[in-house]
């Protein structure tokens, strides 16, 4: 195959160095279902455990069918390692642990994903690591919040509700002045959004959402740019400067580029260490269905942004709708930074504020045929949600409004269906929406 980067709709399909199974030629990936493998002689088995030479011991923390997807989601990232975990989750706490320990605190965006709110505030806050919040709409929020304690900076492409593209070159170009790395959460804008070509140091998916892409797998990676110096400042990456006691004294920023001659320091030290004593795995059975999605990632996704425009477009003419919240409709800077980091389109995910508030919410969504209710994004399926009623419901009127979930919010994901058919539904439930109680609707 040619050396010139290839387009993604081809990475997809062709990244990383699986050609065929190397024994029986299968062309698809072959699942690797075993948990160990054989060495040739003990100096092998040895060799291996010290990382002399690198290849696979035991399925926890390595598999081939893992590693083609790994290698593959890497190349399409213009990343130059990949781990894959057992789902978003452990791929977003491993970015954390690999790089922070108890004392330390790390920089993240208010713009979260809640899941990742509840891991930050609640879970790592008892490991003794302190997340401070900083409002991305001005990126000089995070170097107020910088110490020297501070060991990343973390921030969403495209969250939601809010829909506001994240700074990704402002914030990386700060954290670049304190040697902090910048760990980007992709999950909602893989293809149309590269963050390690604008500074991000490291990814992280929910390979769930669009990558997987069909509903039927839940997984996650931690994708390693290879464009951090972990060794710049020493006492700003501890973890990979200092001895570490559970590898024989190695010193992972060090050691990892003289092994493999390349800077994989991050992806390798969540291997060996994070990987080897947390266990949170990804399945080969799982790897084997998100690379089924992965091939056509490219395709959905500019299917899936050109349907949500075209929704957005619709929407903001229909008069049960006070706001459609998209990356492209809101105001100055905001907006510039959709143009700035978004290609081939803004995404699937679409806001909608209804009129009629709460209960409008709740008859609209009761009311569409087509759309699934479910607490889930990047599906070939369209999808929605009342966050007010559901995610969001523990929260008081004051922590709604501060998260951006409105009463009247409505949270759609676009999917891959004909427009015609997606707006023919919207239109129904739009109509029900503002009308009679749910009894009368349903
Ligand atoms: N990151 C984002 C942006 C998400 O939307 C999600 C899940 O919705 C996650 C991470 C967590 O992923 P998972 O559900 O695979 O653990």
């Amino acid at each position: 195959m040619s050396t010139k980067r290839q387009n993604p709709e081809t990475i997809a399909i062709h990244g990383g160095d699986y050609r065929s199974d190397p024994t029986t030629k299968a062309v698809a990936v072959p699942i690797y279902r075993t948990t160990s493998y054989q060495f040739d002689s003990t100096e092998h088995a040895a060799n291996l455990f010290a990382l002399k030479e690198f290849g696979n011991i035991y399925t926890r923390i390595m598999n081939p069918t893992n590693d083609a997807l790994e290698k593959r989601v890497a190349s399409l990232e213009g990343g130059l390692a990949c781990l894959t975990v057992a789902s978003g989750q452990t791929a977003s706490s491993f970015a954390i642990l690999n790089v922070a320990q108890a004392g330390d605190n790390i920089v993240s965006s208010t713009d979260l994903y809640g899941g990742t709110i509840s891991l930050f505030t609640h879970t790592l806050s008892k490991l003794g690591i302190e997340v401070r919040y900083a409002d991305p709409s001005d990126p000089k929020n995070f170097e107020k919040a910088v110490d020297d304690k501070t060991r990343a900076f973390y921030g969403e492409t495209l969250p939601n509700p809010y829909l506001r593209v994240f700074p990704i070159k402002e914030v990386s170009d700060i954290g670049k002045k304190y040697n902090i790395p910048l760990i980007m959460d992709n999950t909602a804008a893989p293809v149309i959004c590269k963050p390690l070509e604008h500074g991000a140091a490291i990814v992280v998916y929910s390979l769930t959402k669009y990558i997987g892409g069909h509903g039927t797998v839940v997984g996650g990676a931690l994708v390693d740019g290879g464009n951090f110096d972990w060794t710049a400042d020493p006492k700003r990456q501890p973890l990979f400067n200092e001895p570490d006691a559970s590898y024989g004294g190695a010193v992972w920023g060090k050691v990892v580029p003289e092994l493999t001659g390349a800077n994989v320091s991050f992806a390798v030290r969540a291997r060996v260490t994070l990987l080897r004593d947390l266990g949170s795995a990804l399945s080969p059975d799982n790897a084997f269905g998100i690379i089924q999605g992965l091939e056509t990632v490219a395709l959905r996704m500019k299917q899936h942004c050109s349907n949500a425009s075209k929704v957005v477009d619709y929407l903001k003419k229909n008069k049960e709708v006070a706001r459609v919240i998209y990356p492209t409709e809101h105001e100055g800077k905001i907006a510039d930074r959709a143009k700035k980091y978004l290609n081939d389109g803004n995404g699937g995910l679409v806001g909608i504020e209804l009129k009629g508030g709460t209960e409008a919410g709740k008859r609209f969504i009761e009311s569409l045929k087509m759309f699934y209710h479910v607490a889930n994004i990047g599906d070939a399926r369209s999808l929605a949600i009342h966050p007010a009623t559901t995610t969001h419901s523990q929260l008081t009127e004051k922590e709604l409004l501060a998260s951006g979930v409105t009463p009247g919010y409505v949270r759609l994901c676009i999917g891959i269906e004909h427009i015609d058919d997606i707006i023919e539904d919207l239109e129904q439930a739009l109509n029900k929406s503002s009308k009679g109680n749910l009894k009368a609707v349903s």
